[in-house]
């Protein structure tokens, strides 16, 4: 046989080899098998040569040419799943999930603190019997105060501090105006509580344009200020705890006749007299009294056959009380350090 063709052989052999030992990547590899098994390839036009050899040698030639491209062919198959089984772990490693890490903690919202406490009083009302009645905070003049024995001129309507858009439309100041609008549109016996927002044009440490409060209202037959001196206690006692002391104090509201501001044993200092109820030992709370016979006439009602009381309440001042809050703007700046501790 030729020793040239036989040297070729060697020479492509050993070039091959050197270029497999260095190919990194597949389209390395790619390339390889293209330069020496292509159409155009080194060992390709070798195995054409075999034509030019005399006859006797071409078996041998073709024999060793032929087992050349196996083996080269092997090689690459074995380098080209190789590289790929590289390239998975790789993959596998950069993608890899540490389930032990610390996950991603969902920011849980939850109710404001005047929201928490309107539903506590709410509740407490219900299981006495009550049922939430609502109102427009947009009103008539005459449904927050008119029909509430406050005519134009009458002196409480300046303790209002009245939001008005026209003389005859304004933003209800109290939610009294809601016992007007249920009291027309219904017959006794009545037993509601209307919580909402209120507003003022007022705004310093303990008063905020706009406010929330609970107003109640019962009226039936023989209703009388027992039945709620009773309610209130109840509610006092749920809301402040078993033997919360309350008193009442003779009033003055322009819808009720006789009407009472009603006093808690402080909760901060249990009435021993602290700054917070300043040395007296009790805090206001709430105004009440027994519905007064005009606003019956006026919503048609017959003030000789049914009787009937009223409260009211802020909701902030029992929220700022429950939480030992000393300003009550600090419900309304969306603070998230002070929201997130209820
Ligand atoms: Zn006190």
């Amino acid at each position: 046989m030729s020793n040239s063709f036989e040297d070729a052989l060697k020479s492509v052999r050993k070039s091959a080899q050197s270029e497999l030992a260095q190919a990194n990547t597949e389209a390395e590899v790619s390339q390889l098998t293209t330069d020496y098994l292509g159409r155009k390839g080194k060992l390709t036009s070798l195995l054409r040569d075999l034509r030019e050899l005399p006859p006797e040698e071409r078996p041998r030639a073709g024999e060793q040419a032929n087992a050349l491209k196996a083996e080269l062919e092997g090689k690459i198959d074995n380098l080209r799943a190789h590289l790929r089984e590289e390239a998975k772990q790789r993959t596998l490693s950069r993608e890899r999930i540490d389930v032990t890490l610390p996950g991603t903690l969902l920011q849980q919202g939850r109710l404001h603190p005047i929201t928490q406490v309107m539903a506590q009083m709410v509740d407490i009302f219900i299981r006495m019997g009550f049922q939430v009645a609502e109102g427009p905070q947009v009103e008539l003049d005459y449904y927050n105060f008119e029909a509430l024995n406050m005519p134009s001129d009458h002196p409480a309507r300046d303790m209002h501090d009245t939001f008005y858009f026209s003389e005859e439309i304004l933003l209800r100041t109290h939610t009294s105006p809601v016992q007007i609008r249920v009291m027309e549109s219904q017959h006794p016996p009545i037993q509601i509580i209307a919580p909402g927002v209120v507003y003022r044009r007022d705004s310093d440490i303990s008063h905020t344009p706009m406010f929330h409060q609970v107003e109640g209202l019962m009226v039936d037959e023989g209703i009388s200020f027992a039945h709620l001196k009773g309610v209130l206690t109840f509610f006092v006692q749920e809301m402040f705890g078993k033997g919360t002391p309350l008193r009442f104090r003779p009033s003055f509201f322009p819808f009720t006749e006789p009407s009472a501001e009603v006093d808690i044993g402080c909760v901060i200092c249990q009435g021993k007299g602290c700054r917070v109820c300043g040395g007296t030992g009790w805090l206001e709370i709430l105004g009440a009294g027994m519905v007064d016979p005009d606003v019956f006439r006026i919503v048609g009602y017959d003030p000789e056959e049914v009787t009937g009381f009223a409260f009211g309440l802020g909701i902030e001042r029992i929220a700022m009380l429950k939480f030992g809050i000393n300003d009550i703007r600090l419900f309304f700046t969306n603070d998230l350090r002070f929201l997130r501790q209820f």
